[in-house]
């Protein structure tokens, strides 16, 4: 028997009126999970209006009450640790680390939510003319709503929901419509942990159910996280219906990589930024600009790496790369490398072939002697698949990198501290990588992209995420 998911409105698990049903594959073997309804416009009015009913009275419980709840989830979480990383892994593709490491990953942002009353804290200065005092004090939004991409299945949400709960909001999640199992979980401990009905719900869908939420008068903010098109589209549409939004978009990064490199650490860092997670991270390396006579050798030790990476399903313990989210993606990712052949890229190790007939398998791939202008070193793949640049210099390699449209992370590789601060100082993107191959920002600092890969002003996580969800408040105040 196939589960079928349900929406979490209200405190209530419900399907009816569903009429669209997805299935779910497992990416290593094409079997199904589960169904997923798609929910109408109808129910994501009931969630709008299930949130705006649990809002005031979640507003004014006391904020430790509510990092209470934070904390319980918290521990439901590490309990149940092993059963949500599996759940990833088997929805998403990743291997079991990789799915541990963004369960662990998405625990941290909860622990910081767990300081709001610190976090919510506002400002007061006395005496602003004789008698009158003024402060700040730090408002929940109201409902809020999260679009998740697929391939973060439990992290994603945690970046949004436990800072937004904590501050006072009633949140609804939309996860991805590929990867909705790991939020039925998250969903069921929040209820557990003790939160009131109404306060978090979940509805299921794709463009019909964002649409709803984009355009409801009663969302008063939107995080996203997804492709660029999308991105700019839900930045766009949330905005012209008055909304707050942060939408964090799709990306193309690179790892620059100069002559005196610790060639053995950075071959093994740009590894496992390429091809972890099956490249489909929106901080993976994605194009290699190597600088100067290391590059055969950094070439060599790449191919002899990626070669030997162990393609398989997730769950064996023995797999380095799991399976890429779906056939349709797997047949766009070896577009890019059949493109890579046509524009005349040298192809130096194949991933291609490797599908046993069921998962969705692509081995990684290497490309040398990439063009900047080709499709492969301009566009996000998304897949297992690296390109590398030959570049004369530093200054040449920041000039391939800074004309990009995309700006999420930047990374070099070097023993010099003066090449390592120009490029960190000069360099255009907002997460930046000295000898770190992915350069991901902890709970508590931003995620910081820029340019093509973000659309909004505060960016997720750390302090920007408490100041999206809230709003000042200044009073003025005198006594007669
Ligand atoms: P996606 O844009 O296809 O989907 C993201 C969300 O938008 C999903 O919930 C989906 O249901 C919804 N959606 C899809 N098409 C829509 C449409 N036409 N109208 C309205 N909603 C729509 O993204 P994805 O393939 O799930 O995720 C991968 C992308 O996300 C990559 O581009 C990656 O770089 C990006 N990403 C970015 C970050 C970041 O922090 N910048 C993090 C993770 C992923």
């Amino acid at each position: 028997m196939v589960r079928t998911l349900q929406h979490f409105i209200g405190g209530t698990w419900q399907d009816a009126g569903s009429t669209r049903l997805e299935e779910i594959p497992n990416p290593a073997t094409g079997e199904v999970l589960a169904v997923m309804p798609h929910a109408t416009a109808s129910m994501v009015e009931s969630a709008v209006a299930a949130a705006a009913g649990a809002f005031p009275a979640w507003r004014d419980t006391p904020v430790v009450e509510r990092s209470r709840i934070m904390f319980r989830f918290r521990q439901l979480l590490e309990e149940h640790f092993d059963d949500v990383a599996r759940l990833v892994t088997d929805e998403n593709g990743k291997t079991l680390a990789e799915a541990s490491g963004e369960v662990r990953r998405g625990i941290e942002v909860i622990e910081f939510a767990c300081g709001a009353p610190t976090l919510m804290m506002g400002e007061v200065l006395e005496d602003v003319a004789r008698g009158i005092d003024a402060e700040v004090v730090r408002a929940p939004l109201g409902v809020v709503a999260g679009i998740c991409p697929f391939n973060f299945p439990a992290m994603i949400p945690l970046w949004m929901l436990p800072v937004a709960l904590a501050c006072g909001n009633a949140f609804i999640l939309k996860p991805s419509d590929r990867t909705p199992i790991t939020a039925v979980r998250l969903a069921e401990l929040l209820e557990t942990a003790g939160l009131p009905r109404g306060v978090f719900n979940l509805v299921h869908g794709a463009k019909e159910t964002v649409d709803a939420l984009l355009t409801h008068p009663g969302v008063r903010a939107v995080s996203f996280v997804g492709s660029a098109p999308v991105a700019r589209y839900v930045y766009a549409t949330a905005a012209a219906h008055g909304k707050r939004v942060q939408a964090l978009a799709g990306a193309k990064n690179y790892l620059v990589v100069m002559p005196d490199c610790d060639l053995a650490r950075t071959t093994e860092a740009i590894l496992s930024s390429a091809f972890g997670n099956a490249g489909e991270r929106c901080l993976a390396g994605s194009v290699v600009v190597v600088v100067g006579e290391v590059a055969d050798r950094l070439v060599a030790a790449l191919r002899d790496g990626a070669s030997h990476l162990r393609v398989g399903a997730g769950w064996d313990s023995t797999t380095e790369l799991g399976p890429v989210i779906r056939r349709s993606h797997l047949d766009r990712v070896v577009g890019y490398i059949e493109r890579g052949l046509a524009e005349g890229a040298e192809l130096v190790c194949d991933g291609r072939g490797v599908t046993d007939g069921r998962g969705y398998f692509l081995g990684a791939t290497l490309f040398d002697r990439v063009r900047p202008e080709m499709a492969i070193a301009q566009e996000e793949i998304f897949g297992p698949v690296l390109a590398v640049i030959r570049a004369s210099d530093l200054d040449a390699a920041m000039r391939l990198v800074n004309r990009s449209p995309f700006g999420n992370m930047a990374c070099i590789f070097t023993r010099s501290g003066r090449d390592a601060r120009t490029f960190r100082t000069r360099v255009e993107a907002g997460m930046v990588g000295v000898n770190v191959g992915v350069a991901a920002p902890m709970a508590f600092f931003p995620f910081a992209g820029w340019k093509g890969s973000f659309y909004g002003d505060l960016h997720a996580t750390g302090k920007d995420s408490v100041e999206f969800y809230t709003e000042r408040r200044v009073v003025t105040t005198r006594w007669f």
